[in-house]
């Protein structure tokens, strides 16, 4: 086990004085609440300095568990020790244990010292480096860097760098309601805001609940997320017989940014988000996209709108999303869908009384099932 972990933030550092320390709690509120949901209360986090130290016994994988946090930069599993010559020998040789199973390629130490230390960087690095004589030792292209930051307040080494998702603490940046669906681009969106700082709520518009997704934009974030849920088939069923035909997907998605709407109002969300890209299918086309957008007064943002499909695949690997992808074909879908639709005729559509009166019985369908908070 490690004495500990030491966390830096990304982007938080780019802040002014009390906006930094503003965020620094707000990321030291979400990794608490993490290591809540862990049972590892025992654990004590402190700030010093802008750098959060983490202390009592910890493993590789509580490592990993922290570093996959909104806001964080990397983790850095540590033996702590004192601002000795002795100290750091003593540290160095249980790190040099924790160490048996890894064999880099090569390695060197990088010392960082209070100015005001009689000890010297070399005499730092030269002693480190002796409890690694099995590693070859490369100070110009290390695969591995023992890192030993010495300070009288605080000294420690460690060497297992886990990188994190970056970007600002989860809550920072205001909230937004995303329109969330099984497929793979939603859940990029959403994680793509909730790394710019976004507290998220989720709409979900379909029969079966979405908790893996909700489960793993918790884990990046540090807080319980709410999901909406709202029964779709019933609305598709009444586009349906009331002949929408090629028009039917533009009516759903129109749908769907009313319903958004309403709902942020209610939870005081500022703006909706969703995995919508340019050209990616019918509905996405920029006549598409703009006239529906006509139709509410909400903010839509639309993180992914201009990658390639690739990317966001590259992406949703990357965050852990991807083989979460369980989203059977619409058989809604008509088989020529309406691709240039002008603000002026949707409009028109919308307005009339067959669609506000499929809006409202819709509406009438609605029974939100909050998801309960997360308990661990
Ligand atoms: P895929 O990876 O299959 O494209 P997707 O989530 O992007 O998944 P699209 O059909 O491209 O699905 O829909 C575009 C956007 O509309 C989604 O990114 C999402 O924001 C929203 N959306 C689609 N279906 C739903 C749904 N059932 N519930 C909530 N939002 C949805
Ligand atoms: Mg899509």
């Amino acid at each position: 086990m490690y004495d500990g972990i030491v966390i830096h933030y990304a982007e938080i550092f780019l802040k002014g004085p009390s906006v930094k320390r503003k965020f620094e709690q707000i990321l030291i509120c979400r990794l608490q609440e993490k290591l809540k949901w862990k049972e590892r209360l025992d654990l004590k986090i402190s700030l010093k300095e802008h750098t959060i130290l983490i202390k009592g016994p910890v493993d590789l994988t509580l490592v990993e568990y922290l570093a996959k946090t909104f806001g964080v930069r990397y983790a850095l599993p540590v033996v702590f020790c004192k601002s000795s010559i002795n100290s750091i020998c003593e540290a160095s040789s249980r790190l040099s244990v924790l160490a048996q199973n890894h064999n880099p390629l090569s390695f060197r130490v990088k010392p960082k010292k209070e100015k005001l230390l009689s000890l010297s960087s070399k005499t730092i690095e030269y002693e480190i480096a002796s409890f690694f004589q099995h590693w070859p030792l490369d100070l110009n292209n290390p695969t591995c860097i023992i890192y030993a930051v010495i300070k009288k307040q605080y000294a420690y080494i460690g060497f297992h760098r886990v990188n994190g998702p970056g970007g600002l603490p989860y809550g920072s940046s205001g909230r937004v309601l995303v329109l969330i669906s099984r497929g793979i681009d939603s859940t990029v969106a959403a994680w793509l805001m909730a790394m710019r700082g976004c507290e998220l709520s989720l709409l979900h518009f379909g029969e079966e609940p979405v908790d893996k997704i909700k489960e793993l934009l918790e884990q990046y974030s540090g807080k319980p997320i709410k999901v909406f849920l709202i029964p779709h088939k019933i609305l598709l069923q009444k586009f349906q017989d009331r002949e929408a035909e090629k028009h039917l997907c533009i009516f759903c998605k129109t749908a769907m940014y009313i319903a958004g709407e309403i709902i942020a109002n209610n939870i005081k969300a500022q703006a909706l988000v969703t995995g919508e890209n340019l050209g990616q299918v019918a509905s996405q086309t920029l006549d598409n996209m703009v006239s529906m957008t006509s139709m509410v007064d909400a903010v839509i943002l639309r993180p992914l709108i201009a990658l390639n499909k690739e990317e966001i695949i590259d992406l949703a690997k990357e965050i852990g999303s991807y083989l979460l992808y369980n989203n059977p074909s619409c058989p809604f879908v008509p088989k020529h869908p309406y691709t240039a639709m002008k603000k002026e005729k949707l409009h028109h559509y919308i307005h009339s009384s067959v669609f506000k009166q499929c809006i409202s019985e819709w509406q009438a369908s609605w029974n939100f099932q909050k998801t309960h908070n997360k308990k661990a």
